[in-house]
Order: structure tokens, then sequence, then C-alpha cells
């Protein structure tokens, strides 16, 4: 090489490897957040990682307890000044309109809305109640869509886009057993997610959907009831069903709730600039597996 080009060659590989020593600037950095049922379980997983990665985090949840513990801990690890909560239950129209008008008034505004809150219900059909049908229609299906609206009616008033997340379930893909009530309601989410996508695209607002598998380690949803009735379907106890569903995926592995914050974290951030009514299984590859 003539010494002039050898010379320039070997000030570009330093100065290229100056920048690789640079600390990486924050893929979510001044944005904003909404995440619903943040207290604990998916929620608080997702929280953490969306705060990781520089965003601020409202965390939204009906457990007034359990959201001060989870806000008090994500502000000790990230910083009083990106994390604030509200409680609200998604099923509340005027609370749900309350917490993105705190929004405005705390952070300016919102970027991305995962909409998580939610609960599990078992009974075979004929021991459904109106009342047990009703409750997942309501906190699943309709908690859903207000909580939806309610983003999309601030994000086109921004006009500058966003990601609308859901945490949906495999169960609204695929059927289980003594779980009607359940599977609908999270198929309706799903469905919800995807006419979203096609209203919100002209405008860059994405919507997609996260699908957990079973999540039984830090999830409350496997500690009452619907641990029981799962138990009982299946005639095993919680370290059994752990296993059982490890088992009968493709990877033999247990999915934490870490698992779908990584999920939820690529649709909120631009390395999905390019999906929109989308569904990523995370589990395990079991939706995809005849393995039972
Ligand atoms: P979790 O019980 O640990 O967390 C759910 C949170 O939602 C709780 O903090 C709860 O207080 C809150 N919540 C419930 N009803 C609410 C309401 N009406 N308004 C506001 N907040 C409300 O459970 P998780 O496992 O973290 O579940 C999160 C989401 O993932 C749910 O939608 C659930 O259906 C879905 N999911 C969970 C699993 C699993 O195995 N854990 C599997 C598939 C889908």
């Amino acid at each position: 090489l003539p010494e002039q080009e050898a010379f320039d060659i070997e000030y570009w590989l330093l100065e290229e490897a100056k920048l690789l020593r640079m600390p990486k600037p924050k893929s979510l950095a001044g944005r904003v957040a909404l995440v619903t049922g943040g207290a604990g379980g998916i929620g608080a997983a997702t929280a953490e990682r969306l705060l990781r990665e520089g965003a601020c985090v409202m965390l939204a949840d009906i457990d007034a307890g359990a959201l001060d513990k989870a806000r008090d801990g994500l502000a000790a690890r990230h910083g009083k000044d990106v994390v604030r909560s509200v409680q609200m239950n998604v099923t509340d129209e005027n609370q749900v309109i309350g917490a993105y008008a705190d929004l405005a008034v705390e952070f300016g505004g919102v970027d991305i809305l995962v909409s998580n809150a939610g609960i599990a219900s078992s009974a075979p059909v004929e021991d459904t109640s109106l009342a047990l049908w009703n409750k997942n229609m309501d906190i699943l299906s309709t908690g859903y869509f207000l909580v939806s609206r309610e983003a999309f009616r601030t994000l086109r008033a921004q006009d500058i886009g966003g990601s609308v997340i859901f945490v949906a379930s495999k169960n609204g893909l695929a059927a289980s057993p003594n779980a009607s009530a359940y599977c609908t309601a999270k198929a309706a989410e799903i469905h919800l997610a995807r006419c979203l996508a096609l209203e919100g695209a002209e405008a860059g607002i994405r919507v997609n959907v996260v699908n957990p598998d079973a999540v039984l380690r830090g999830s409350k949803i496997w500690s009452g009831e619907w641990l029981d009735q799962r138990a009982s379907t299946y005639k095993t106890d919680k370290e059994g069903l752990e296993e059982m569903y490890r088992q009968r995926s493709m990877l033999k592995r247990s999915v934490l709730p870490e698992d779908i914050a990584e999920g939820a974290y690529f649709f909120a951030s631009d390395l999905s600039a390019k999906s929109t009514g989308n569904i990523l299984n995370v589990d395990a590859g079991n939706v995809q597996a005849f393995t039972r």
C-alpha cells in the first residue's frame, strides 16, 4: 500500500476501536412506556427490560400494595425520575383515561403500550357461569380494548408513531382443556391486535402480540385458583405442571417472565420497525409441536 493509504487505514481502524469502546446509546432513550399489570410477573419483568434500555415507565395495576413495591424496587435500580405508577382497573373507562392524563403530566405523553394486565380461569364449559365468562371478557378483551383505544387517541394526537404490544397467550391460538372463557378472551385480544395494526399503520403505530406459554415462576396466576384447577385437570402439582410444559416444548425449557420481556422489548424497539400485526410465540416451541 502507498504510505498515505496505509496511514489512513490505520487511523480509521483506531477511530473504529475507540467507537467500539464507547458506551452504546440506549435504544429506548427518550421513550415512554405504559405497562399494565406492571406490579408483578411478566409486567414487572417487561418494565425492568424497557428501563434498562433507557425508557421511562409508568406501571399500572389494580393491586395498590404490589404496585408500590414494584415501583420502589424499579426506582431503586433505575432512578426515581424514570418510574411512576398509577392504580388502575383496566375495565374502568375513567381510570384508564385518567392514567393517560397522568402520563401526559408525568412524562409528557407515551410511545409504547404494553397491555398485559390479566387473569386466568379454568372451568369446564358446563360449569362456566355467565359471571365467570364476563369476567374473562371484561378484563382481557375489553380491558385490552380500553387501554389500546386510549393509546391510539394519544399516539394519533402526538403524531410520531408508536408501538402497542399485547401480551396475549398461546391459548388464544390453541384450545386448552377446561378454559373456554380464558381461551376465547385471549383469541379476541389477538384479533383486536390485527385490526388495530391495520388501523394504525398509516400513522406509524405498530401493534404486535407476544404469546407466552405457561410461565409458572414469578406469576401470581400460578399461585391461586388457576393453579389448583390446572393441577386437578392434569392430576399433578406445580412442579409436575412445569415439567409437563417443559417436556411438551421442542426446546425442553421452561419459559420465564424475562423471556416474555425480551419479546415485548423487541416489539417496543426499532428492531421491529417493519413488523406489525405479528405474533411472537415465546413458548420454547410448544405451539408448533405435537409432543403431548
Ligand atoms: P400476574 O398475576 O403475575 O400479573 C398480572 C397482573 O395483572 C397482576 O399484577 C394483577 O394485579 C394485574 N391485574 C389483574 N386484573 C387487573 C385489572 N382488572 N386491572 C389492572 N390490573 C389487573 O400474571 P402474569 O403471568 O404476569 O400475567 C400477565 C399476562 O400474561 C396476563 O394477561 C396473562 O393472561 C398472560 N399470560 C400468562 C401466562 C402464564 O403462564 N403466566 C401464560 C399466557 C399468558
